[in-house]
């Protein structure tokens, strides 16, 4: 199927303005198909040719004013349209295809009680999918919904719906939106409601996750309720989209979707079992980001594709703005430099990095290849230097200049600056140039007493860095703002004896960050008194950033870890430690065999041991604990009533344990089927298939392997699940036949699956623990040919960057 190109959209922008859309939806024919009626109205400027998108099972008839068009025209999602200047009224019928890979309208039945949900996902290419359209994010219109439904079932959208007889449902007219943006979630949901400041508040989720929703419903209201007192302040524009309902559906790809009045999210959010309460601030940031996304994205929508990194940065930016400023969740800075900037970090410096903005997306497909680290994460921490750079008058008076003028139309980057000039903005052109049409990260360094700046090289950019250093030794913390706008910056200080000089020590600005001598030698007996989480978020980051490029050592990385973990106090700073060191510094970086996999352990059992009992950073220490243990006894008894006092093994504790104990081939299907017993909702379901996964037998991984490279009937969070569960660097031997397959195999999905579960499994199902030059060579002659599509292209690359680190990382130690 071919992706709308930029040229496409402009051209049918030229031609064509779009009154409404009359939807009909009819989900009473069955599990595999869906009747959907669409009636446009619209205009065209001058007579012209153009196309409507429909990518039906059956497009049953088309009328134009009226008049039949014949239907045997599609060709590949696309129907010809030749039309003369004036009013036009086009109505599509078709039967359609309900997915099962979270993309289009998604179907699922949930095997604790057999219900069955649909939601609608048109993000990027996929409304063609449910209903006939002119599918690009600058033709916005109003919606008017029907939907037959079962009786029993509700249906939600993005307006309020009124069941007018039994399963005949109409939704209001919508405000005007981008097609991407429709959408309707059905089903029998278990529904609660609320109100907050004159706006109607719903959350809904599945019957069988009916009772956890009600014991979270409090928080996630409070957080909606802050969220909303916070925006409507920045903003001074209220909530534009009526009723605010947020749908917590099975399946999802994403964390959430920020469709007008109807956001969906992954149930994974509507947390089961004891969590962190990391994740409990991590959800509460997914609240806020599609709140922020309601005003910056929806009421006013980038005109194309390549201004996706702006919607996505700026609510990113606002979600840990506001998170910090308005609620009881104080982590949020923490998370974003233990996670979110490692993560952009990462991106910044692969080969597929690009600039923030411009990514010249030249189709909807190839924008979906930047929706990385660099357009969250990076974009989000330069709209913080942003801030910093214009002041917060300025900043937020530009923004409520934006959203004002362009309010239910569609705007570019170029607006923004405009808005942010009047408001008072100086020299922002040179500052975007240089922030945001550039990519990679300046490296500042301390030398003998003054910071060196230095751009990437053959990337040359002049970047302004505002940050805080912070000194800090037995005479106490010290910080002093600095401008940093030269290649060298004199320094105030230099670091206390035994002490350390942080730069960033405030996380506020994007680069890779290495200290001076004397911080390094000292690091290891200051690191645990850090008191300010974020600035040992900052250190963290930095610190990871130079064992990456072989600058510090993996027993020094160890030793750091070793001293740091057992006083880590933020549960969400475990976590991320505790990944890194089991996934990429023991796996990738280093043979699983090595001493170093048990100090870790024992360190994460240290924090383990000494946390609060039944605390969430007890609970972290654990779940980081698990996949470095290899003790089958161990892991058993935590199973069977000798887990450390004050753990609860609920359900999404039991699961990892049972995984690790898979993983070692210490369990049996029928351990992992009595489980299943144990748990039988649709998440125990999906464990089970990692756990299956995981064991290292042949006849399990030939499985595992077949249905991820050959059963499309799958959905996606199985797929993802047998990928998860497939690769463990403690298998070598096992798997080192699906190395060569991997590349042999991988091509083939793409015909399987579509959009971005396709680039995600490609991600996930790489031999990310086969780290030789054996794979090295296999990876970059596969790449060279042609049977790699742009989809797969991006994530393989992204993957082999990687190896080629750990290849560099072991060839230094
Ligand atoms: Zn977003």
């Amino acid at each position: 199927m071919p992706s709308l190109t930029v040229d496409e959209a402009r051209a049918r922008t030229d031609l064509l303005s779009i009154a409404s859309y009359d939807v009909d939806l009819d989900l009473t024919r069955g599990d595999k198909v869906f009747r959907s009626r669409s009636e446009i109205a619209f205009r065209t400027a001058r007579d012209g040719e153009t196309f409507v998108d429909v990518r039906p099972l059956d497009l049953l008839s088309v009328l134009l004013n009226d008049q039949p068009i014949d239907p045997s025209g599609l060709s590949d999602g696309r129907l010809p349209l030749r039309l003369t200047a004036g009013e036009h009224r086009l109505v599509i019928e078709a039967d359609m295809a309900y997915s099962h890979d979270g993309e289009g309208m998604h179907r699922s039945v949930d095997p604790a009680d057999d219900l069955s949900y649909v939601y609608a996902m048109t993000f990027l290419d996929a409304a063609p999918r449910i209903i006939g359209c002119f599918d690009q994010p600058d033709l916005k219109a109003v919606y008017r919904t029907r939907v037959t439904a079962p009786t029993g079932w509700t249906v939600i959208g993005n307006a309020r719906a009124h069941e007018e007889e039994p399963g005949r449902w109409r939704l209001d007219e919508s405000p005007p939106l981008s097609t991407y943006f429709w959408t309707i979630v059905a089903g029998p949901y278990h529904s609660i409601s609320r109100e907050h400041d004159g706006i109607r508040l719903g959350i809904h989720a599945t019957q069988s996750l009916a009772k956890h929703l009600d014991a979270d419903a409090d928080e996630i209201f409070t957080v909606t309720g802050q969220s909303f007192d916070a925006y409507h302040e920045m903003f001074g524009i209220r909530y534009p989209f009526g009723d605010y309902n947020q749908a917590f559906v099975p399946e999802f790809n994403a964390g959430a979707m920020e469709n007008p009045g109807c956001v969906t999210f992954r149930d994974e959010l509507v947390f089961r079992s004891r969590v962190p309460k990391g994740q409990r601030s991590w959800r509460s940031r997914v609240i806020m980001h599609e709140m922020a996304h309601q005003w910056f994205g929806d009421l006013v929508t980038m005109r194309w594709w390549d201004d996706l990194w702006l919607n996505e940065s700026f609510a990113e930016y606002m979600a840990y703005r506001v998170c910090d400023e308005a609620t009881d969740f104080t982590d949020a800075w923490v998370e974003f430099a233990h996670v979110r900037k490692h993560w952009g970090m990462l991106a910044d410096q692969r080969s597929s990095t690009h600039p923030v903005a411009g990514n010249g997306a030249v189709d909807a497909e190839s924008a979906l290849a930047d929706f990385d680290g660099i357009s969250y994460a990076k974009g989000a921490a330069v709209l913080k230097q942003l801030n910093a750079y214009l002041g917060d008058d300025v900043f937020l008076e530009g923004v409520r200049r934006h959203l004002t003028t362009h309010a239910y139309g569609n705007a570019t980057l170029a607006d923004l600056l405009e808005a942010w000039k009047a408001a008072g903005a100086h020299e922002l052109d040179a500052w975007a140039d240089a922030w945001l049409r550039t990519s990679g990260p300046d490296t500042l360094t301390i030398v003998d007493g003054a910071l060196h700046r230095t751009p990437p090289l053959d990337r040359p950019a002049s970047r302004p860095h505002r940050l805080t250093l912070r000194r800090i030794g037995s005479d106490g913390v010290f910080d002093a703002v600095l401008d940093v706008t030269s290649d060298v910056t004199p320094l105030p200080w230099r670091p206390a004896p035994g002490g350390l000089l942080v730069t960033d020590g405030q996380d506020e600005t994007w680069a890779k960050i290495r200290y001076d001598a004397d911080t390094l030698t000292a690091l290891p007996s200051r690191l645990a008194e850090v008191s300010d989480p974020v600035t040992r978020g900052a250190l963290w980051l930095a610190v990871r950033d130079a064992v990456a490029d072989a600058e510090i050592s993996l027993s020094t990385a160890v030793d750091l870890l070793c001293v740091a973990l057992p006083h880590e106090t933020e549960d969400i700073a475990v976590s991320a430690l505790a990944n890194w060191a089991s996934t990429v510094l023991i796996g990738q970086f280093t043979e699983v065999t090595s001493e170093h996999r048990e100090r870790v352990a024992a360190s994460l059992r240290a924090r383990l041991d000494t946390a609060p009992q039944g605390s969430g950073l007890q609970l972290a220490a654990a779940l980081g604990l698990l996949p470095l243990l290899h003790d089958p006894d161990l892991l058993r008894g935590w199973l069977t009533g000798s887990a450390p006092v004050g753990l609860v093994m609920d359900a999404e504790l039991r699961w990892p344990v049972l995984t690790q104990l898979a993983r070692l081939g210490a369990v049996t299907d029928r351990d992992i089927a009595s489980e299943l017993t144990r748990d039988p909702s649709a998440q125990g379901a999906i464990h089970a298939v990692r756990c299956r996964a995981a064991l290292p037998r042949e006849e399990s991984k030939d499985v595992a392997w077949r249905g991820v490279v050959g059963d499309g009937s799958l959905s996606n969070y199985e797929v993802y699940a047998l990928c998860e569960g497939f690769w463990w660097p403690d298998q070598a031997e096992l798997l080192a036949p699906y190395v060569d397959r991997y590349f042999d195999d991988l091509p083939a999905t793409a015909a399987l699956r579509s959009g971005i579960v396709v680039a995600q499994t490609a991600s996930l199902a790489f031999p990310k623990y086969a780290v030789s030059h054996r794979t090295l060579e296999l990876a970059e002659s596969s790449l060279s040919g042609a049977a790699f599509g742009p989809a797969l292209r991006r994530s393989v690359a992204d993957r082999v960057d990687d190896l080629r680190q750990a290849l560099a990382v072991r060839a230094a130690a």
